[in-house]
């Protein structure tokens, strides 16, 4: 499956607001947004007050890149989105938010979207007890998710379940056993449990365009 490869840090400096992509790191003084304010590329002058459009398109990428979703994947979300009842805006994020690699991520453990999205691929999530390798893969009410193999010993899922717990960071709508390393979807998130300060109306503004 096509994945982004670039420099995560400058998606951020290009959006100018931190989306915490590298887990750990994010909360540090190490933070290049924090660091170095400026978008990537070379500096240009303000030319004044940013147009419509663009105010529309920066708010949809910021929006997809913080799910790693490429653009082909995010409309068809989007679409899936259109043809549900309620706000197209809303139906989006709780779609994006309900991939496995972002449920894995909530659950604590892992500690970016990106680490998640590795344990999937590399098939150490299992679903309601089965295997699954797609980290696209749309999880509902009651799914069950745990993860295969010996983690016991892992520093990473050990660093990951820490950061959790001390950002407080599992939202309601999952159930996490850390001791079993398994998680439960209690029921589909709803537009207040989704953290990512975003404007989801610019994305439908900018589709009905
Ligand atoms: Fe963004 Fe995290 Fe990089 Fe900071 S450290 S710029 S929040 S990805």
């Amino acid at each position: 499956m096509a994945k982004y490869t670039g420099p995560v840090c400058k998606i951020c400096r290009r959006e100018g607001t931190p989306l915490m992509l590298k887990g750990q790191r994010c909360l540090t003084e190490k933070c290049s947004i924090k660091r170095k304010k400026s978008a990537p590329g070379p500096q240009r002058k303000k030319k004044g007050k940013v147009s419509d459009y663009c105010e529309h398109l920066r708010e949809k990428q910021k929006i997809r890149k913080s799910y790693g979703v490429l653009e082909k994947q995010f409309r068809l979300t989007y679409d899936e989105a259109q043809k549900m009842s309620g706000k197209t805006g809303e139906n989006l994020l709780s779609l994006l938010e309900r991939r496995l690699d972002n449920v894995v991520y909530r659950m604590g453990f892992a500690s970016s979207r990106m680490q998640a999205r590795q344990l999937v691929q590399h098939g150490h999530v299992m679903v309601n007890g089965k295997k699954v390798d797609i980290s696209s893969y749309r999880t509902k009410e009651n799914t069950v998710i745990s993860l295969a193999g010996d983690f016991s010993n892992n520093a990473h899922l050990a660093e990951a379940i820490k950061l959790s717990k001390a950002t407080n960071s599992k939202p309601e709508w999952l159930e996490v056993d850390y001791d079993a390393k398994s998680g439960k979807v209690v029921r589909v998130p709803k537009r207040e449990d989704i953290t990512l300060s975003c404007n989801e109306q610019l994305v439908v503004e900018l589709y009905s365009k």
